[in-house]
């Protein structure tokens, strides 16, 4: 962004460091309310640990385990709540666990299960059941029966840039690709020394919020000079892609001999995702890559459940990420708490307050993000009342079903691919016309990158979800990479390079 669209002179409500979940949640709950909102993001939106998740809305049923019941009754609920706000990136799912009577007896499963039914409100969500698996059945001859229950998949990349998208509508200014190198405390306001590709500028704000994710203590310590109020584990977890395991359009939920579980998740039309692992992870979190042992570890806990026995050579593609958790001195990773914990801290009295987020999930985005503006309610008079529960998020809006929304594309756009009107409208909603306007044919759409991208959609990601890059376009605002080559992928660059430099145009 040009730096003369931004108002430096003014002295912003919050600016909030970090465009990840948790950030771009903030961002839009408090520009909502009224406030003047910054943020910042060093790369592009979602580019860390809220892309490289599992992409589940779920209460989390091992947590059950951990006694966290706090957590699990939070995002039981804000399933039902994010199902009617998204319902274009996020679907219900039923999981099946393959029982395995060595490592958790069925009463203990079915006790898990009651409070997992019970613990939060359900209106589209259906409950839990016993399963029996028949000849058909992908998995193991020796695994005879199991239980199924209903969680939720998101696109986790969208779920961050439609909150971006819709934080700006609210009146947020984000500025991606832009780092802040230091934070001042002033006495009323801080200010923010920022670094984006056309140099450094300053930007003033009555209150910081730190929602750096992996680098939230390393920003108190390193960016503003002060003592983190709690440590951060960075606990890696990485995922496998392989070709469809099964058909089904389930997900299985494996329990593997060290307790800990692992799932196996139909991902897109062709794959399916299998993850995670915790591993104690010192590096930088933006070079996190899955290792071998991780890659076996994986491998063979599908391999113990499915009839199909999978090699490292079946692996599509892998994906690493760096969970950001309160440290909460457990030994085991997979048990460290995955609840978040909000520290307020005002250095001196009379001075700017500092908003740091330790922790979260994807799932309960949106009531953390309503916990940051109680904590700040203080600073803010006559702040109003919550409001996230009941906005849609940008394509949203106005769909009856999407269903119905493919049915409405092909009849304006009639030779539309079916998968194409299927992705259109999974990733935009009812925003899909936004993008397709008055056009009535594929040869509307501009140049043919392959695999259903043209020019009309890259222009409306650039203009509209900040994409700049192949990657961004290609792993966060869709999928596609999955399926590019290196010479589309190059093809792609070259009209980037020339829309970026304002001369988009056909190119090959
Ligand atoms: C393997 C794995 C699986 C998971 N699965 C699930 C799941 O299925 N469901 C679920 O609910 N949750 C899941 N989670 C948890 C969830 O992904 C995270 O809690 C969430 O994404 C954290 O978001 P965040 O905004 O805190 O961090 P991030 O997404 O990492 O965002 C922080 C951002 O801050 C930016 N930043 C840092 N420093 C600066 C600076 N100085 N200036 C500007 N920007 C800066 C970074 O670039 C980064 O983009 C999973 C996590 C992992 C790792």
């Amino acid at each position: 962004m040009p730096h003369n669209k931004i108002a430096k002179e003014k002295i912003y409500d919050i600016a909030i460091i970090g465009g990840g979940i948790n950030g771009v949640g903030i961002a839009v709950d408090a520009a909502g309310r009224g406030l003047s909102v910054f943020l910042c993001e060093q790369d592009d939106l979602a580019s860390h640990t809220s892309s490289a998740s599992s992409k589940l809305i779920h209460g989390g049923l091992r947590y059950l385990e951990h006694k966290e019941f706090r957590l699990v009754k939070e995002a039981l609920a804000e399933r039902e709540v994010l199902l009617k706000k998204a319902p274009h990136i996020i679907k219900p799912m039923r999981f099946i666990m393959p029982h395995r009577p060595h490592l958790r007896p069925a009463w203990l499963i079915r006790t898990g299960l009651f409070f997992y039914d019970y613990l939060g409100k359900r209106e589209k969500l259906l409950g839990s059941n016993h399963v029996y698996f028949k000849a058909d059945s992908p998995l193991n001859a020796a695994i005879t029966r199991g239980f199924e229950y209903s969680d939720c998949r998101v696109d986790d990349a969208r779920l961050v840039v439609l909150n971006a998208v819709h934080a700006r509508e609210k009146g947020a200014q984000i500025v991606t690709r832009t780092r802040c190198l230091t934070a001042q405390q002033k006495q009323t306001y801080w200010q923010l020394m920022l670094q984006d590709q056309q140099g450094q500028y300053q930007i003033r704000a009555k209150v910081l919020v730190n929602a750096a994710g992996p680098w939230v203590a390393q920003f108190i310590q390193e960016k503003l000079k002060l003592k983190s109020p709690y440590g951060i584990r960075l606990i890696q977890g990485s995922h496998i892609i392989v070709p469809k395991l099964y058909p089904q359009k389930n997900a299985f939920i494996m329990q593997n001999d060290d307790r800990r579980i692992v799932f196996a998740i139909p991902y897109l039309t062709k794959y399916t995702l299998i993850g995670t692992t915790d591993r104690e992870y010192q590096g930088d979190p933006a070079q996190v890559k899955i290792t071998l042992q991780e890659i076996d570890y994986l491998l063979q806990v599908s391999n113990a459940h499915f009839k199909k026995q999978l090699t490292r050579q079946e692996i599509v593609h892998t994906f690493a990420g760096v969970r950001p958790l309160c440290d909460d001195e457990s030994d085991n990773p997979s048990v460290i708490t995955r609840d978040y914990t909000l520290a307020l801290s005002k250095v001196e009295a009379e001075q700017a307050p500092l908003l740091s987020v330790f922790g979260g999930k994807l799932t309960t985005y949106r009531k953390l993000a309503e916990s940051a503006m109680q904590q700040l309610k203080p600073f803010f008079t006559h702040l109003p009342l919550s409001w996230t529960a009941y906005e849609a998020l940008p394509g949203g809006e106005n769909i009856s079903s999407i269903e119905q929304l493919v049915i409405e594309i092909k009849n304006q756009v009639a030779d539309t691919p079916e998968d194409l009107a299927h992705r259109w409208a999974d990733n935009y909603g009812s925003r899909i016309w936004a993008i397709l306007g008055t056009i009535n044919s594929v040869a509307q759409l501009g140049q043919d990158f392959g695999h259903g991208l043209y020019a009309l959609e890259v222009d409306y990601l650039c203009q509209q979800e900040w994409a700049v890059t192949s990657q961004d376009i290609l792993w966060r605002r869709s999928k596609l990479g999955l399926n590019f080559s290196d010479d589309e992928v190059a093809v792609l660059d070259r009209y980037l390079n020339s829309y970026h430099r304002g001369a988009a145009k056909e190119v090959n």
